[in-house]
């Protein structure tokens, strides 16, 4: 089924720059897309109008089906994982993946186990107590990863989730973020200006250049360029 639909979207900032233009694209339920492009090409405008943290000039998004043109962000189900984490340093883990949950005033039972539930699915039971900065990298990937799946969401966006961290690291969590969709079925949508990195990891891959998809395809059908 389609999960995610964007129907001749435009954006325009400050009645000038033109950073997405008509955009058209459909993401079935369990897709892993990759936005790929170079830096100014609309692959984080488009993502964070998906959010709802932007709104569109024209054109219309919808998820699963539903017009999102009146629905405030938190009300989208969506979860998301920015570059570099975005973790509380004074924050233990726990707390961290709680932040969310705490500030939408959810009872502190239903906190606790939520917050147990997705440090299990990240396998990272024992570290709730930690402090980020006692993790590693990818440890603290991961915790970015359970705070955003905190509400159960079936879509995630994640925009550069890897792009700070050093290539070998890179290369592992790919291939957890990559197992983590195939066991939990959601929908992906990732940004990123990797090309091995969109090659490796999803389903299909959406080119981005000069604010609309260039080409959109699966990694094996892909035009490279040269
Ligand atoms: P990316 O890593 O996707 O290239 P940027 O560094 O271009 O991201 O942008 C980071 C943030 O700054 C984004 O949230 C974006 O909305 C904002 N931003 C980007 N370009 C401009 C601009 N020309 N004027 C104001 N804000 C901008
Ligand atoms: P990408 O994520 O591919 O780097 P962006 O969506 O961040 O691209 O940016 C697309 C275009 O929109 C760029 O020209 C950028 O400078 C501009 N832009 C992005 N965010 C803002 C903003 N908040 N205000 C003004 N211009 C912006």
């Amino acid at each position: 089924a389609t999960h995610v639909e964007f129907k001749d979207v435009c954006k325009t900032y400050d009645g000038r720059t033109l950073a997405v233009s008509h955009l058209d694209l459909t993401v079935a339920s369990g897709e892993f897309v990759t936005f790929l492009g170079p830096s100014g090409s609309g692959k984080t405008t488009s993502l964070m109008m998906l959010a709802g943290f932007e709104t569109e000039t024209s054109g219309e998004i919808l998820i699963a089906g539903r017009s999102m043109s009146r629905v405030a962000p938190h009300r989208r189900n969506i979860g998301m994982v920015f570059q570099n984490y975005a973790l509380f340093p004074h924050m233990t883990v726990a707390e961290n993946i709680a932040f969310p949950l705490s500030v939408r005033g959810v009872p502190a039972a239903e906190q606790a186990s939520r917050v147990g539930r997705v440090l299990e699915r990240v396998r990272l039971g024992a570290y709730g107590a930690r402090r980020p900065s006692e993790l590693s990298g990818g440890q603290q990937q991961r915790v970015a990863l359970a705070r955003a799946l905190v509400f159960d969401p079936v879509l995630i966006l994640m925009d550069e989730p890897l792009g700070a961290l050093d290539k070998q690291l890179r290369d592992q969590l790919q291939l957890e973020i990559k197992h983590l969709h195939a066991e939990l079925g959601v929908t992906i949508i990732y940004v990123t200006h990797d090309q091995s990195e969109a090659l490796t990891m999803s389903d299909r891959v959406a080119v981005f250049n000069d604010g609309s998809i260039q080409q959109i395809a699966s990694p094996s059908h892909l035009y490279r360029f040269p």
